[in-house]
């Protein structure tokens, strides 16, 4: 099926005479006949539903949804982003292993890997997405478990060259690791340009509208985990949790990964995706093929206009002739990249703050990717703590306002810049 059918239809096909929508399975626990049905479950030997810490039927039908439109083979949803992305990297990277990453990624995920991942044993080095062939070779160490990008940068807007991460990862024998959230799988599919698992925040574009936070995790099944047995112990020698299963040889290059990551990590640490978020998703992603190139169209119209203002000291959209990351957006996002265009204004901070106060279409939120359009001046916020100066290193200058462009009129949201620009 095109990714348009698999949007509106994928996950859930109901029988005769159930649900035409996906059934909420308000439920956290499922009831068997002997002790013996259940005992299967626990050993792995089948497949069913015991408790939703682990798996949800509502959750299972959203993440296949999720599954196809990335071309993977498996896949499972998250309580957010945050637990996707570490799950992701906690699955394969424990204490004493070493991941490299993408220095251009989400605030979050860099507190999570700089801070907190530290704490637990493992380290990282950061390389930026420009870097060349011998400094991102140069990164790898003998215990390197996985590389870590983004497709676009949030909020940077850099574009990862993921053909060439994924070369460099998979030559250090290690998979790759993407997190899709800005692009969606509309306007890019990771896997089919080499990466081996997908994450994403749901909360973003997937769910669309700001109504529920989450994340999903997939598996493109391509990884050969046996191949590099001794780097990847977890999933290559047996797992006494489980009664010495072997995950790789039991559930296969398509499976090992996230059954792993659910029978242990969902098991031990619990970040499940509410079943009614789950539900919630699933209303987003019916409609993310049409949303998404409105977001597209919004955010260059947005783009275009703010290039050719005086009071605007520069624009950075991937889509847009002329930015730095145009050529790898044309090649790996031809049909759009997303709503979020960030630009700076002459004036700095104070310039920034009238701007947004003057603003009546574009709402004052620490969000983006939502239907209706948002605005964040990162100085005055998010990143409040530092001066001008640290600012300006970190290459936030103090006047940049990061616009996520919703799927209102584009007319009218021009037309609101225009005017809150006079006043800036
Ligand atoms: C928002 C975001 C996250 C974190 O997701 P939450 O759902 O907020 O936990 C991770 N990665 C990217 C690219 C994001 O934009």
């Amino acid at each position: 099926m095109k990714k348009e059918t698999i949007c509106v239809q994928g996950g859930y096909t109901p029988g005769n005479g159930e649900p035409r929508q996906l059934p909420i399975v308000q439920s956290t626990t499922f009831k068997y006949d002997t002790s013996e049905d259940m005992g299967r479950l626990f050993d792995l030997e089948a497949s069913g539903y015991f408790y939703s810490r682990l798996q949800n039927p509502t959750n299972d039908a959203v993440a296949a949804k999720i599954c196809a439109l990335e071309g993977g083979t498996a896949a499972m949803l998250t309580s957010s982003g945050q637990a996707a992305n570490f799950f992701a990297l906690f699955n394969i990277a424990s204490c004493g292993d070493h991941i490299v990453a993408s220095s251009s990624i989400y605030g979050g995920t860099f507190n999570l890997i700089l801070t907190t991942m530290a704490k637990m044993g493992v380290e990282a080095t950061f390389v930026s997405p420009d870097c060349t062939d011998e400094e991102l070779s140069a990164a790898f160490r003998e215990n390197t478990k996985a590389v870590f990008g983004e497709t676009i940068a949030n909020p940077a807007l850099t574009v990862l060259d993921i053909a060439r991460f994924a070369a460099a990862a998979h030559a250090h024998g290690v998979p790759l690791i993407v997190d899709n959230t800005f692009a969606t799988p509309i306007n890019c599919r990771p896997i089919e340009w080499g990466a081996d698992i997908v994450t994403h925040s749901t909360t973003k574009y997937m769910d669309g509208h700001g109504a529920a936070v989450g994340g999903a995790i997939v598996d493109g099944g391509r990884f050969d985990w046996m191949a590099h047995a001794e780097r990847f112990p977890g999933l290559c020698t047996p797992d006494e949790s489980y009664h010495g299963i072997i995950y790789a040889e039991k559930f296969g290059k398509e499976g090992a990964f996230i059954t792993k990551c659910t029978s242990q990590l969902m098991r031990d640490l619990g970040s499940i995706q509410a079943p009614q978020n789950a539900f919630y998703l699933n209303l987003g992603l019916e409609s993310l093929h049409v949303r998404m190139p409105r977001h597209c169209e919004n955010g260059l119209a947005v783009a275009t206009f703010l290039q050719g203002q005086e009071k605007v000291a520069r624009v950075i959209y991937p889509s847009l002739p002329g930015d730095k990351y145009y050529d790898l957006a044309q090649k790996y996002l031809p049909h759009g990249s997303c709503g979020v265009v960030s630009f700076e204004l002459k004036g700095g901070r104070a310039s920034a703050e009238r701007f947004m106060k003057a603003l009546r279409c574009a709402a004052i939120e620490t969000h983006v990717a939502d239907a209706r359009t948002c605005c964040l001046n990162p100085a005055t916020s998010t990143h409040r703590q530092m001066t001008d100066e640290q600012l300006a290193a970190a290459g936030i200058p103090a006047g940049l306002v990061r616009m996520s462009c919703g799927l209102e009129s584009s007319e009218d949201l021009i037309a609101d810049i225009q005017q809150a620009l006079e006043q800036a």
